[in-house]
């Protein structure tokens, strides 16, 4: 099943996500739910909370759908490390043809639960790196746009708030 992709606006992006508890095949079906919205969408991960549910729970996957090894559910996750730096042009779901380059860590280390409730810790580097942090704002109630230029953010903004008045958002 295919969700509707929620909106920068909504209140569900901008709170923290509850824990994922119960690893079931309710569960298992969400996952390959956000799994089927994403590949829909074009995008390269999807949180719960951008299909409506406050819940700490992501799917990533960095090939959009050309490698199923690249397949990647991440529950409860957490950063561990990061290093570096990159800056690159970043986009999001829930802002629909807004981009703005963002900084984000080079390499990041998470800790996750997947979709069976088993621990892992992964590495990555680039864009898994800058999907990892992508993802784990928006279960933390944050967005990209929070990370760029004020200048980039109020323009954004008061775009998004014109789209709004005309019923185009
Ligand atoms: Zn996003």
């Amino acid at each position: 099943m295919i969700y509707p992709i929620v909106k920068y606006g909504r209140e569900v992006l901008e709170k923290p996500g509850n824990p994922v508890v119960d690893f079931n095949s309710d569960l298992e079906k969400l996952v390959a739910d956000m799994f089927e919205t994403m590949y829909a969408a074009n995008g390269v991960g999807l949180a719960a909370p951008q299909i409506g549910l406050p819940l700490r729970l992501s799917v990533i996957d960095t090939s959009v759908g050309e490698d199923p090894r690249q397949k990647l559910v991440l529950a409860n996750p957490l950063i561990v490390s990061m290093e570096g730096e990159q800056v690159q042009e970043e986009g999001c779901l829930s802002l629909p043809d807004f981009r703005a380059k963002t900084p984000r860590p080079e390499r990041v280390t998470v800790q996750a639960q997947d979709v069976h409730g088993q621990e892992f810790t992964m590495t990555g580097a680039g864009l898994l790196a800058r999907a990892f942090c992508h993802e784990i704002d928006h279960l933390n109630g944050k967005l990209f746009i929070q990370h760029v230029g004020r200048l980039k953010r109020e323009s954004i903004k008061r775009k998004v708030r014109k789209m709004a008045k005309a019923g185009e958002w």
